[in-house]
Formats: structure tokens, sequence, C-alpha cells
């Protein structure tokens, strides 16, 4: 039920409508039933907002088909032009952005600006995307004849996201997507409606300001069953999706059994290594911030610290002090750095995963707890915990998507790569060490099997230049940037003949 304005949730909903209204979004009106949008920072339905059935999605899908057929055949800077402006209205616009996220997603101030600013950045990195995207020329083994390849856009991108980065995924790929040409249906985490309406909203005003139609880029609100309809359809060249590993074993057949492309950005298992030569100060900072950070909800969050027996002790008394200071609470308020889980049912996982590992001999250092925030009975905070382990056991091996962070104990780095890259998942990686020859052994092919590798940095917070993503149960998508627009258009070989002869390949003569 939609709480009486006056309340916590009044207050939250107004904040939420002001902010829509100042980016120029409308939030449809819900008619009976309808997705219930609750906040995380009180565990309360602020509004209802229509979820699309099946012949919405269908209706969007097929209006981005007939867009594409224009959209693709606008030059690549002019479709840059939108995104540069979609950037200079996401800069306008940050703060208000960054308090839905905050609202819908539950993160910090700071955090949900820094994720707005990743917009931007991605949107500036497209805009140059689109004055460069390109082609090689090959020789050819025949004389008088040139052998090259086009890159040309591929038609309607389907993007599924996660409620923990509600706009920032949607913008690494629809930037990207639409200087490459190709027309974008968006469905959002069923946590983070508001968000991604507003989102689209200052897109969809770009569009339309520079003459082009609305339905290049379209939001379809709902839950997996929207998701569903989208991965099914033959429409959707491309289906780009973000989640749990769960969700990528459901997709990644259904995409694949029609002869579509799928892109997997899902759940990772996080380790650092701490070296013995390692700088405990900067590691200390960079494990805080990796392990607690977003309260732990991050699929780069750090999950697993593999520390060296020599420094065990004196690292894990550095980070318990710094882990019983850290503040929990509102999101919005000063100082605050740990905010909510998402909801009770992402509490009640953490709370069972902790017990999982004591009874597998594991100690909780510090932390662990639900904490109660006033005037939030509803809401699942949480203290971060740190846990000691024996052993490497199957809790430790899952993904638990909250603060825990698990510390573990090796002799040698083989033995730490070992432990390292013996979980299902391969996103994000770290090791702090000072020592130059352990440094390049982890980012070698006998290091981390991530698909991020980092020394003397935690594994989460990565810029957008680089490629984004991982191995093995993690789903082996690229993202954002390095040549990751690749996968947003085809490629096609040409081979032109400008001789009077007709010569064949491999010295074939026929006739
Ligand atoms: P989730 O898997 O529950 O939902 C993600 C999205 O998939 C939602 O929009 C949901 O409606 C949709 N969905 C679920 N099942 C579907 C199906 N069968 N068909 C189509 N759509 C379906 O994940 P969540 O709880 O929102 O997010 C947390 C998870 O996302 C974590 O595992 C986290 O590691 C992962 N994640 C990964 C990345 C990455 O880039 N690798 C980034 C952010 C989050």
């Amino acid at each position: 039920t939609t709480p009486a304005a006056g309340t916590l949730g009044g207050e939250l909903r107004d904040a939420a409508l002001a902010a829509l209204s100042r980016i120029g979004a409308e939030v449809p009106a819900a008619g009976d039933g309808g997705l219930p949008v609750v906040s995380p920072l009180t565990g309360e339905a602020l509004l209802t907002v229509p979820e699309a059935g099946r012949a919405e999605v269908d209706a969007a899908i097929s209006a981005a088909a007939e867009a594409f057929r224009t959209w693709r055949s606008v030059p690549g800077p002019v479709r840059g032009g939108v995104v540069r402006r979609l950037g200079e209205l996401l800069t306008e616009h940050k703060a208000d952005l960054a308090e839905l996220v905050t609202i819908e997603a539950g993160k910090i101030t700071s955090e949900a600006l820094g994720e707005v600013q990743e917009m931007i950045d991605v949107c500036d990195y497209a805009v140059g995307l689109s004055r460069s995207l390109g082609g090689r020329t090959m020789p050819s083994e025949r004389p008088g004849h040139r052998l090259m390849e086009q890159w040309h856009p591929l038609g309607v991108v389907g993007v599924v996201s996660a409620f923990n980065f509600p706009v920032a995924v949607w913008s690494w790929n629809t930037a990207v997507a639409l200087v490459c040409g190709d027309t974008v249906v968006w469905k959002p985490s069923e946590k983070t409606p508001l968000s991604a309406l507003a989102s689209n909203a200052l897109l969809r005003r770009a569009l339309v300001e520079a003459g082009f139609p609305e339905a290049v880029s379209t939001v379809v609100l709902g839950a997996r069953e929207a998701g569903e309809a989208l991965v099914a359809d033959r429409q959707v060249a491309l289906l780009s999706a973000t989640g749990s590993e769960r969700m990528g074993q459901q997709v990644a057949p259904v995409v694949a059994g029609r002869g579509g492309r799928y892109l997997l950005e899902l759940g990772g298992n996080n380790a650092a290594v701490v070296a013995p030569s390692a700088d405990l100060d900067l590691a200390v900072r960079g494990i805080v911030f990796a392990a607690a950070g977003t309260a732990g909800q991050r699929c780069t969050s750090l999950r697993r610290l593999i520390v060296h027996s020599s420094v065990v002790d004196d690292l894990v008394g550095r980070l318990r002090s710094v882990y019983a200071g850290l503040p929990v609470g509102d999101p919005r308020a000063d100082g605050t750095l740990v905010g909510p889980l998402t909801d009770a049912g992402a509490r009640a996982r953490m709370l069972a995963a902790l017990e999982e590992a004591r009874a597998d001999g594991g100690t909780v250092v510090v932390g662990g707890e639900a904490v109660d925030v006033d005037g939030a009975p509803g809401a699942a905070y949480v203290s971060p915990a740190l846990v000691r382990m024996p052993a490497q056991t199957d809790v430790v091996r899952r993904e638990t998507f909250a603060p825990i962070l698990y510390v573990l104990t090796y002799d040698t780095l083989e033995e730490a790569i070992e432990l390292h890259n013996d979980v299902p998942q391969g996103l994000s990686s770290a090791i702090f060490t000072l020592d130059v020859r352990e440094a390049e052994t982890f980012l070698s092919e006998v290091g981390s099997d991530c698909g991020i590798v980092n020394v003397n940095i935690g594994t989460s917070g990565a810029e957008i230049g680089g490629a984004f993503g991982g191995e093995k149960s993690t789903g082996g998508g690229r993202e954002s940037g390095s040549d990751s627009w690749k996968q947003y258009m085809r490629r096609v070989t040409n081979t032109v003949n400008y001789s009077t002869e007709l010569p064949l390949a491999q010295g074939v003569n026929f006739g």
C-alpha cells in the first residue's frame, strides 16, 4: 500500500516524484495490479507503476525494429551527436538521477553520483567512437583485388539489467549501441523502474530534439516475464543481460536456440591476494571500499581475501577496527558509508550464509548483524561481516550478494592462485604486493583467471575505458570500453575484383 504523505515513505515518494518532474519524466498511472516501487531505505512501497504485458513488450520490440530501419542509415557522427546531448542532459540532471538511484537502489549519495558520472563518461567515450569505428583492409592473395571488412549496425539490442547498477549498465550498452546504429529496448530491474524511466526520458528528449523517433530507445517495466519476452523474440539481435548466474543460465540457451547473440554480465566472487610485501595501509583502504562499499552489492564486490600467513593477523586486526567503525544507515545522510541491503530476503540470505560459515568452522571476527535504523523498521540494514575461514568451503565458493568478506590464508603464491581460481565465477581480482615478480605472475596466463585483474587496487570501481566483464559462470561478456563495440555490430568481409581476370582463391582451376 502507498503510505500517506507525511510518513517517511511519503517523504521519499515526494522526493522521487519531484526528481522525476525536474527531469521531465512521466510516471504512467498503474491500473489494477502493477509493480510496487519499494525503497530499501525504509522497506516501504512508495508508489505503483504499470507492468508491461507480453503484448506491450512485443509492440516495443516491433517499434524498435521499425526505428532501426531509419536509424541504421543515420551517419555515425550524427548518432554520436544524440549521445553527446544525452551526456549533457545527464550532467544537468546528475543530482536528480542520483537521488532516484539512492531511493531505489539504496546507494550512498557519493556512489549514486558516481554511477551517473559513469553514464556521462560512457557517453563521452561513445561520441569518440562515433567518429572512429572502423574496419581493416587485408592484403588479398589475388592481383587486382581488395579484401576488406566493414562493420554495420546489428539491429535491436535488448538490455536486461540488475537492481544494483540501475542506470549505468543501461548507459554502457545504450551509448555504444546507439552510435553503432542499433536501437534499444530496456527491461530494467523490477526494483528500479523510476531510475529507468528518468534515464530514458533524457535520451528520448535528446532524440526528439534532433528529429529522431522516440522508439530508438524504449523502456518496458516488469519482472522476469517481461525479460523473458525480450529474450525469446527473434527480432532482438543482441540480448545484453546483467544479473545473477541463475538468470544467465536461463537466458543463454533460449537466445542461442533462436540463433541470437547474447552478452552476459553475471555474478562474481571476487578475491584479493595480500602478499607479504603488501603496503597494508593502502591494502586496508582498497579492501574496505571493495568489500563494504555499496553494502557488498556490486558484482565486483570483494568477497574473498587470500592472505599470506605472515601478515594475516596484522591485516585482520586492522580490518577489524575499521569495520567496527563503519557508519551504517540512511544513505542520504552525510558520513554514511554503508546503506541498506535491497530487501529482507537479501538480509536473510546473508545471515544464513554466516550460519553456514560458522558450521564450516569459520569465525565471524566483526559485524554480520542486523542493524535497526530509526524510522525504517521494514528496511534491511546490516553491519558488514569479516569472517575467518579454515578452508574455501561451499559457502565461500558461492556469491552471497551482501557484505561478507571471507579470509583465507596461504603460504606460496601457487597455493594462493589455486585458491583464487577455484570458484565457479571469474569476474574481478586483485593482488596487493610490492614484488614485481608476484604481480606479473598474477597478471599472467598462470595467474588470475578473471576478466579484470588489478594490482594494488581493490576489485571494484572499474573505469569505462577498459572492457568490463568476466569468465566462467560470470558469462564471458565484455561491455563498455576497448573493442566491446564490436558486439553491437555485424562484421562484413568484402572482396572486390577491379581487374579484368577472375583468379580463384587457393589457386583453384575451374575449367
Ligand atoms: P537477477 O538475476 O535477480 O535479475 C536481473 C535482471 O534479470 C532483472 O531485470 C530480472 O527481472 C531479470 N530476469 C531474471 N530472470 C530472468 C529470466 N529468466 N529471463 C529474463 N530476465 C530475467 O539479479 P539482481 O538481484 O537484480 O542483481 C544482482 C546480481 O546481478 C548479482 O548476481 C550480481 O553479481 C549481478 N550483477 C552482475 C554485473 C556484471 O556486470 N557482471 C553487474 C551488476 C550485477
